[in-house]
């Protein structure tokens, strides 16, 4: 029997994850139907349950929906409780069950598809909203010392204060970076979404470094500052998103899918 799974946002008509989770299923020659779900913004919770008394297995979660999610979940995995936000639902006798595979996704691209290891490695992360939760807790784990910074530093000192004791993990304000470079920056802001470009002094780039926009589908005004100042290599979001598709596949179905060709027939 087929098993169904979706992906649940608001707006959600743009979403190219039933596209990526149809090629994994093909190439793995697994039976499972995904579709685009649009639930109104007061109707998370009535959709969940309508999917969960269908018999669905689970379902993505996606803008604005991943805090709702977290609050939701009967059960969580580690990472979805540091990132306090959940992309990745299991339906599992009648619970609901969470992950967040946003970090794993986005680390996997940039240390295997683009080849950037990131143990000991200064990373500077812009942002202090769900995107830049969901990833710290990943990039911590790889071995990076991590600076983040946020328009609003409280919400960066808040992010950072739980990882502390473990490693080395600052907050820092745009300003503060003056003078300070990075082997890797990564826009984990909304900037982007508004053709804008966080007020970052010049000199941020070390030799080697790698600029990174979660935003995909266009050139970013980071990427065009990143390359302007000299980074290595510039990589959008693209990666990040079917990797952390393949990561929630995996999950689910116990079968990890390949991205490369998956990410090359987005990009073309
Ligand atoms: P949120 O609304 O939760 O957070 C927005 C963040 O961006 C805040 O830290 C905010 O700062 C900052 N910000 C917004 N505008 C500016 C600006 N002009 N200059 C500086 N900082 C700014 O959004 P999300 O974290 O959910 O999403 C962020 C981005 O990540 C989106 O573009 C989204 O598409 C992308 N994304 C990509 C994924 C992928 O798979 N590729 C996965 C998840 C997200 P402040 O707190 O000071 O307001």
């Amino acid at each position: 029997m087929t098993d169904k799974y979706a992906v649940i946002g608001h707006p959600i008509s743009h979403s190219k994850s039933p596209l990526i989770h149809q090629a994994f299923a093909t190439q793995t020659h697994q039976d499972i139907s995904y579709q685009a779900i649009e639930a109104p913004l007061d109707g998370f919770i009535s959709t969940i349950e309508r999917l969960v008394s269908e018999g669905y297995k689970g379902c993505n979660v996606t803008v604005p929906f991943k805090f709702e999610a977290f609050k939701l979940c009967k059960q969580l995995t580690g990472r979805a409780q540091a990132a306090r936000a959940v992309n990745t639902l299991f339906f599992r006798d009648g619970e609901v069950l969470g992950d967040n595979t946003d970090g794993a996704g986005l680390l996997n691209d940039i240390e295997q598809n683009l080849q950037c290891k990131l143990l000991f490695k200064k990373v500077l992360l812009m942002g202090a909203g769900g995107a830049a939760h969901g990833v710290i807790w990943q990039l911590f784990n790889a071995g990076a010392t991590i600076t983040v910074a946020n328009r609003n530093v409280e919400k960066a000192r808040q992010m950072v204060a739980e990882f502390a004791p473990y490693g080395t993990v600052f907050a820092s304000s745009y300003e503060a970076l003056a003078g300070k470079s990075f082997d890797v920056v990564v826009n984990a802001t909304s900037s982007s979404l508004a053709d804008a470009l966080p007020p970052l002094p010049d000199g941020l780039f070390a030799a080697k470094s790698l600029a990174y926009d979660m935003m995909y589908g266009k050139q970013t005004p980071f990427l065009t500052f990143a390359a302007a100042q000299g980074a290595a290599q510039c990589a959008d979001g693209l990666g990040m998103l079917v990797e952390q598709a393949a990561e929630a596949f995996f999950k689910w179905r116990e079968v990890r899918p390949a991205t490369a060709a998956v990410i090359a027939q987005l990009r073309a």
